[in-house]
C-alpha cells in the first residue's frame, strides 16, 4: 500500500527522526533554565534549530517564532491583530474563500468584534486574480490573508504580485505557506510579507511543531499569557527535540532542494502519463500550469471518489479533501468555491507525494487506480 497523502502529513525523514530521538533521549534540560549546563545545552540546540529555520526562509533567526504548527501561527496573527486593529481603527480584512479553516474560522471569529471580513473567490482555475483582490484594499484594510499553495488543489496563488502591492500600500500581509514551505524555497525567499506560517510535518519534519516568520514591527497580542519564551509571543516550555527536528527538516530541504524539485517533477510527469495512457476519462481540478509538482486533484468521470476510495483501501492512501474536514464527509468547499459542477466535486481525488516516493510503486498504484476506474466507465 503506497502512501499518497503527503499534503495531509508527510512521513518524517529518517535523519529528522534520528535527530528528534537523539535530542529527546540525551537532553533533559529546559531551554530557559539559566542555572545549569542542562539548560544551556538545550538552549544551544534551540538556537541552532532557529538558525536552520531562518536559513530556509532567508530571514534573521530573531524573526522565527516556534509554534505548534500553522493553525496556531495563523491564529496568532489574525487574533493577535485584534487590539492593533481596534487602536488604529483598521477593521477590514481580506481573505480568499479557499484558505485553510485556521484562517477562515479565525477571521470569522474576529467578525464578532466589529471586524469586516471580505472574501475573494477564485475562478475555476483555482487561482484568485490578484487584481480582484487588490481592488478591495481600502484605507482601513488591516490585513490580507492568502495562502501560497492550496492544500486541496496544489494551485499556487499570486502572492508575489499581491505582496509587492501591499508593501507599497502599507497593508499587512499573512501568507499561509504550509504547503509550500521546504518546497518552493526560492519563491518564498523572494516574497514580500509581514507574517508567514508553516508546519514541519508537511515537509518531513515532526508533527506538532511549526512556526511563524515575523517580518513586521507590529506587536501581536499573544494568544496565551505565561513566561517570556519566544519573546513573549508564545509562552510555555520550548519543545527542544521538536525544534531540533524542525531545524533538521529545514536544512535537509535546503540541501536537497534541486534534487527534490527534479524528483517531484518526474513523479508528476509519470503520474500524468500513466493516466493519459490508460484512456480513462478525467478532468484535472485547477489549472495545471499553476499546480505544484507534488500532487494532483483529479476527477474521474462517473466515479464517485467516496466509492473509489473504498476500493483503493489496499492499494493506496489518498483523500478527497483536506484532513481537517475529511472526518465528516461534505463536498469540498475549495472546489465548490471554484464553481466546479457538483458531480465533478463528488469525483475529486487528491493524490500527493514527496521526494522519497518510489517511482515504480507510484506508477503501479496509478495504473491500478485507472484499471478500477475503467471498470466503472
Ligand atoms: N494551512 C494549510 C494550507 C494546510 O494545509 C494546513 C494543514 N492541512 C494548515 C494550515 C494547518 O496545519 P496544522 O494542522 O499543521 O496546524
Amino acid at each position: 500500500m503506497i502512501y499518497l497523502d503527503y499534503n495531509a502529513s508527510a512521513p518524517i525523514a529518517s535523519e529528522v527522526l534520528n535527530t528528534v530521538i537523539e535530542v529527546m533521549s540525551s537532553q533533559i534540560g529546559n531551554a530557559d533554565s539559566r542555572t545549569h549546563k542542562y539548560g544551556a545545552n538545550s538552549k544551544a540546540i534551540v538556537q541552532s534549530a532557529r538558525k536552520s529555520v531562518a536559513g530556509l526562509f532567508a530571514v534573521d533567526p530573531q524573526q522565527v517564532v516556534f509554534t505548534s504548527g500553522a493553525t496556531e501561527s495563523n491564529n496568532m496573527v489574525i487574533q493577535g491583530l485584534k487590539d492593533y486593529g481596534k487602536q488604529t481603527n483598521k477593521k477590514h480584512i481580506i481573505i480568499s474563500s479557499v484558505e485553510h479553516k485556521s484562517v477562515l474560522e479565525s477571521a470569522r471569529a474576529l467578525s464578532k468584534y466589529g471586524f469586516e471580513v471580505e472574501t475573494v473567490y477564485p475562478d475555476d482555475s483555482g487561482r484568485v486574480k490578484a487584481e480582484n483582490l487588490l481592488e478591495r484594499v481600502r484605507p482601513d484594510t488591516l490585513l490580507v490573508g492568502l495562502m501560497h499553495v492550496n492544500n486541496e488543489t496544489g494551485i499556487i496563488q499570486p502572492v508575489d504580485q499581491i505582496g509587492k502591492f501591499l508593501k507599497k500600500r502599507g497593508v499587512l500581509f499573512l501568507v499561509d505557506a504550509t504547503q509550500s514551505a521546504g518546497k518552493l524555497i526560492d519563491e518564498i525567499q523572494k516574497l514580500d510579507y509581514d507574517f508567514l506560517s508553516f508546519s514541519a510535518h508537511k515537509f518531513q519534519g515532526p508533527q506538532g511543531i511549526g512556526g511563524l516568520i515575523l517580518n513586521s514591527d507590529i506587536r501581536l497580542t499573544p494568544l496565551m499569557y505565561g513566561g517570556h519564551q519566544e519573546r513573549g509571543y508564545r509562552p510555555g516550555t520550548v519543545p527542544v527535540a521538536l525544534c531540533a527536528g524542525l531545524g533538521k527538516a529545514c536544512s535537509l530541504a535546503l540541501e536537497n532542494h534541486l534534487k527534490n524539485q527534479n524528483q517531484l517533477k518526474e513523479l508528476k510527469t509519470t503520474v500524468l502519463k500513466v493516466i493519459e495512457d490508460s484512456k480513462v476519462k478525467y478532468s484535472i481540478n485547477g489549472d495545471p500550469d499553476y499546480c505544484v509538482d507534488s500532487m494532483i486533484n483529479i476527477s474521474f468521470d462517473d466515479v464517485s471518489s467516496e466509492a473509489l476510495m473504498v476500493l483503493l483501501k489496499g492499494i493506496c492512501a489518498v483523500s478527497n479533501g483536506s484532513a481537517c474536514t475529511s472526518n465528516e464527509y461534505s463536498l469540498s468547499y475549495v472546489l465548490k468555491s471554484m464553481g466546479l459542477p457538483e458531480n465533478q466535486i463528488e469525483e475529486a481525488l487528491r493524490m500527493s507525494w514527496g521526494p522519497d516516493t518510489d517511482k515504480n510503486e507510484l506508477k503501479k498504484a496509478i495504473a491500478d487506480i485507472c484499471q478500477i476506474v475503467l471498470g466503472f466507465q
